[in-house]
């Protein structure tokens, strides 16, 4: 399989942080579970993945925390900064980089109050951004280009290179980084090298709107 090179790099693509395990850290590499979350801010996963030098991007930090600890202020701080984005023109997707505790409700949670037309998509990781292996970094990358792949819409979560779409995603594992799964509806897709394949129509929906 040839590295693939996405056609639109220039497509702009706004990646909002809010903490987890994405942007964790251990007190050694080889230690996959003993980290905190929510050490790292976006723009550092942004700066340690060199395939995203150069692009156009924009990293925001909206909230930095444990996604146990997510709550309704920020899930309302995060879809109004999410909508706002998703409203200029020039930004054709947005990622978010959120821990996998509660990735399905935040998931479920804006596709049901945007609905949105481009592509909002999260990501996360099994292991933090010290590991020896860490998935974070793949994950991100994966995401930013589903952000920009055309005809994408709704609200999607890509991890361990599977796209799911925000009603069906759901957590199926604790360790492995292969943690999530679709239910009813099926898997959206995948990402490969770079490259989206879709398998079924991306979500559509009426937005509840926000408050
Ligand atoms: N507790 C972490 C969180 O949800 C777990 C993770 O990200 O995998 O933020």
């Amino acid at each position: 399989m040839q590295a693939h090179i996405p056609p639109e790099k220039s497509a702009r693509v706004v990646i909002l942080g809010t903490g987890g395990t994405i942007a964790g850290r251990a007190g050694q590499a080889s230690d996959n579970v003993g980290y905190t979350a929510a050490q790292l801010g976006v723009e550092q996963l942004v700066a340690a993945i060199p395939a995203l030098a150069g692009q156009a991007l924009e990293a925001e930090q909206v909230a930095q925390l444990d996604s146990k600890d997510m709550d309704f202020a920020t899930w309302q701080c995060l879809a109004q900064c999410v909508a706002e984005h998703l409203a200029r023109p020039e930004v054709a997707g947005v990622v978010v980089t959120h821990g996998t505790d509660t990735l399905e409700e935040t998931a479920y949670f804006l596709q049901q109050v945007l609905a949105p037309a481009k592509p909002v998509v999260l990501t996360a990781a099994m292991r933090p951004a010290t590991a020896l292996q860490t998935d974070g970094p793949q994950n991100l990358l994966d995401a930013v280009a589903l952000a920009r792949e055309p005809g994408a819409r709704g609200v999607l979560t890509v991890f361990a290179g599977a796209i799911h779409g925000a009603e069906q995603v759901r957590k199926v594992h604790s360790y492995k980084v292969e943690a999530f799964a679709s239910a009813e509806g099926g898997q959206l897709g995948v990402v490969e090298e770079g490259r989206v394949r879709c398998f079924a129509a991306w979500p559509q929906g009426q937005a509840l709107g926000l408050a």
